[in-house]
């Protein structure tokens, strides 16, 4: 689903990446594309139709560029392109947010962290569950009471919720350095112990991974003061929504960051965590690198493809090391190019 904006130019350097590794480790990759965001409003009045949510059903993975852009801002708020984004989410029962921030050596100067935190390497990925907690709970809502206004929230989270956000979180960290921190506020939320308790007994299923708990403030300090020490971050819908960006915005580079939405059994949807920055839309200055780590992503988690995967990240890497650099990534040194030329020089390092 390429979406909105530069959403086409992105996908466009996505897929052929695609191809690429198909022919390389012989495997073929049957791609469908269906309608998301504005486009799709442009089309067919809504911002995802039946077609395209059948379409992601019977797929094994989903890959989306973006969504949105001043031309739909002023429609009707039912039907806007973000609302297609919320609606496949929910159609595909997505629950689980894995959002990777890693700093690549190439890029530091970018980090808006002092050089001797950045020396130790950024490469965080927080899990942040996705349906549940404050965001849904009820009762809700906004009333007056004694002559004052108020309004309320509930945190609520099952155990059924904890333990599968869990499971992804433990499965991650197996994947990646072994390392887990369930981020939490234990201290003063009762949701927080059960939440804490939860953790720990699916910890049991897992002995090779390092489990640890953290308060989120604490968390969110320790973020700034010293990414190094985390690996994986699991933690709830609210918490996750906040660490989740902070994690993001210290590497200084969004054009770079990949995402990943997984459900129990659906097709997980991968995305760039970028919007469909309408300001560069169709003048090929868009980087394409956050969409093709999004792939390496879809191969690793959707079709446990760890080499393949690692194909990608190398190429993306060694991209870096050429100093190829789009507008949004440049850098003193670095040469100049666009997104067509940036994923020829992916596909070339492939
Ligand atoms: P944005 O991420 O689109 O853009 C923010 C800034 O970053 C812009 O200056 C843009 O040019 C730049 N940028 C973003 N991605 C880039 C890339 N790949 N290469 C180079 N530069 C890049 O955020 P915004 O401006 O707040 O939102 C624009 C539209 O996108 C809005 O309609 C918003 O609702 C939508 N949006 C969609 C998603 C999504 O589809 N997941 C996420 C965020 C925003």
């Amino acid at each position: 689903m390429p979406g909105d904006g530069i959403g086409p130019e992105i996908m466009a350097q996505g897929k052929k990446v695609l191809e690429v590794i198909g022919k390389k480790f012989g495997h073929q990759f049957d791609t469908t594309e269906a309608l998301i965001g504005g486009v799709a409003i442009d089309e067919t009045g809504v911002p995802l139709p039946d077609e395209t949510v059948k379409a992601c059903k019977e797929s094994d993975a989903v890959l989306l560029g973006a969504v949105g852009g001043p031309k739909w801002d002023t429609i009707d708020p039912s039907i806007r392109p973000e609302k297609g984004l919320l609606g496949i989410r929910k159609e595909l029962s997505l629950f689980a947010n894995l959002r990777p921030a890693a700093l690549f050596p190439q890029l530091k100067d970018a980090c808006f962290l002092r050089p001797d935190i950045v020396e130790k390497g950024i490469d965080v990925m927080v899990v942040r569950e996705l349906t549940g907690g404050i965001y849904f709970g009820e009762p809700r809502g906004t009333k007056t009471e004694n002559g004052e206004r108020m309004g309320y929230n509930t945190m609520i989270y099952y155990e059924h919720e904890v333990k599968r956000i869990a499971k992804v979180a433990f499965e991650a960290a197996r994947k990646r350095d072994k390392r887990l921190c369930s981020v939490d506020k234990a201290n003063v939320l009762d949701v927080s112990r059960v939440w804490r308790e939860i953790v720990t007994e699916v910890a049991a299923d897992y002995p090779d991974v390092e489990l640890s708990h953290m308060y989120v403030d604490n968390a969110a300090m320790q973020l700034v003061r010293d990414p190094s020490q985390f690996d994986v971050i699991v933690t709830g819908n609210l918490f996750g929504d906040i660490l989740s960006d902070e994690a993001a915005v210290i590497t200084g580079s969004i054009g770079m960051l990949p995402s990943a939405s997984l459900g129990e059994s659906n097709p997980g949807l991968y995305e760039p965590i970028h919007g469909s920055a309408p300001d560069i839309a169709g003048q090929d200055k868009a980087n394409p690198l956050a969409t093709i780590l999004s792939i390496a992503m879809m191969l690793r988690y959707s079709f446990n493809l760890t080499e393949e995967a690692e194909c990608i990240e190398v190429a993306v890497e060694k991209t870096l090391s050429q100093g190829l650099r789009t507008g949004d990534i440049m850098d003193e040194g670095g040469t100049l190019v666009g997104c067509t030329e940036m994923g020829a020089a992916v596909l070339q390092n492939i």
